[in-house]
């Protein structure tokens, strides 16, 4: 990445690529270009409000009635065809262009976290939602928020070229990313058996998140972006004794511990290291009292891969530790998964592809890194892409003049939008979808 630079001047905007795209593959006229560009900055004061409005009422994962409905109203009111209570909250709205054409979709998240917000922002949540039964603080630390004003945005600048467009564009605004409360069902996964990419069916999809990352910069990368994610829950079963005669049990603290210990060996020592992988037991719970050895243990933790053979062949090796490291104590080990998503792979051709649309959203060429590195969290958006070819794109919203070490990551109760980002990301949406069907006209 190279230095910040703001928006260029209106005069020649494929110039900027000049040199590192063949101009075959310049999809939009500098005319199309600058009249997204107006339209985005004058839509920017609505996508601020709206995302402040949404920053101070968040909601959990399947309760985002109030934001569905925010998002719905303004759909209708833009003419597009509206489905409501798609996998619970979801809302999908469809734009028909005015010329023939395919259908490509861009897709929003719209769900909070259960965080107690520190930002001290004027407009900062004081909400408290229901998780798992107990009652929390409710904060867009992940920057949701952003994410459906952005859209809202896009769909309304959308709407304004409707004559113009060639082919179908669909709006995806998806509750539950973040998982859904235990014991329910929900996002991205659901959208999809809900025929969110049915009727119509779209040839592509587009999402954008944001992220700790210079503001206005767009990064992203061909193939596995990021990772399969699995819950690992492991119970251990022993026998209670007291604490000074271990041997007259089976001392499960002490299975627990080589449990642990011999799963960091697998992770480092049994797979091939060429291809990332996380494995983190990151809960260890026993006992009651310094002088009894419990029954039983509890450990969960995460896993994160990039390879599905790899994948398969990690959860098969934790459950033969587990179980063998048990069954030396005369213990027993019960080990389980909880998927939480696949791959977020991005499709390689289309990632080529839209290159050139994303410079010209971002406005220079050094403001686009096309070749990060894969990041260990992950995305439910990979469920779209099982089904047709996807690009997820992350947005820098880190403000000027604070250090990338300073930066509150996601999840962090002090985690904020640069809203002036907005504007980047309002255009790297209409790009993409005018970049897309003009390119593919059939
Ligand atoms: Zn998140
Ligand atoms: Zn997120």
């Amino acid at each position: 990445m190279g230095g910040l630079r703001t928006f260029g001047a209106a005069a020649g905007f494929a110039a900027l690529l000049s040199g590192l795209v063949a101009p075959s593959a310049y999809a939009l006229s500098d005319a199309q270009v600058e009249a997204v560009r107006a339209a985005a900055a004058r839509e920017q004061p609505k996508v601020v409000a709206w995302r402040r409005d949404i920053h101070q009422h968040p909601e959990l994962a399947n309760s985002e009635v109030r934001t569905a409905k925010l998002v719905a109203d303004h759909l209708k009111k833009l003419g597009l065809e509206v489905r409501t209570g798609v996998a619970g909250t979801g809302v999908v709205g469809v734009l028909r262009g005015g010329k023939p054409g395919g259908v490509v979709a861009l897709r929003a998240d719209m769900d909070a976290l259960p965080v107690l917000e520190a930002t001290g922002l004027p407009f900062a949540s004081r909400a408290t939602g229901t998780f798992n039964g107990a009652t929390v603080p409710v904060a867009h630390a992940c920057g949701h928020d952003g994410h459906v004003a952005m859209l809202m945005g896009a769909a309304e600048v959308l709407a304004g070229m409707k004559a113009d467009i060639p082919g179908t564009i669909v709006f995806i605004f998806q509750p539950a990313e973040e998982g859904p409360p235990a014991g329910q069902r929900g996002g991205a996964q659901v959208m999809v058996e809900q025929g969110a990419l049915a009727n119509p069916a779209p040839t592509a999809i587009f999402g954008i998140h944001s992220l700790k990352q210079p503001a206005n910069t767009l990064w992203y990368r061909p193939g596995p972006l990021m990772a399969a994610a699995d819950q690992i829950h492991i119970k251990l079963k022993g026998k209670q004794t007291h604490g000074a005669w271990p041997w007259q049990g089976i001392d499960i603290v002490g299975v627990g511990s080589q449990i642990v210990t011999a799963l960091h060996a697998v992770a480092s020592r049994q797979m091939d290291v060429r291809i990332p992988l996380v494995l983190t037991i990151a809960t260890f719970n026993a006992g009651v009292r310094y002088n009894i050895i419990p029954e039983e243990a509890s450990l969960t933790g995460t896993l994160r891969t990039f390879d599905a053979a790899q994948r398969a062949d990690v959860k098969a090796r934790i459950v033969k530790t587990a179980k063998d490291i048990a069954d030396a104590w005369g213990a027993t080990a019960d080990v389980s998964f909880v998927e939480s998503g696949p791959v977020t792979r991005n499709d390689p051709a289309l990632a080529d592809e839209i290159l050139p649309d994303l410079r010209l959203a971002a406005g220079s060429s050094d403001m686009v890194d096309n070749a990060i590195l894969p990041t260990t969290v992950s995305e439910d958006f990979s469920y779209y892409q099982q089904q047709i070819p996807g690009v997820f794109v992350f947005l820098g919203v880190t403000p000027p003049g604070v250090s990338q070490a300073d930066a509150p990551p996601n999840h962090s109760p002090m985690f904020d939008t640069y809203e002036p980002a907005m504007e980047v990301g309002v255009r790297t949406h209409v790009m993409l979808a005018l970049g897309y069907l003009e390119r593919h006209r059939g």
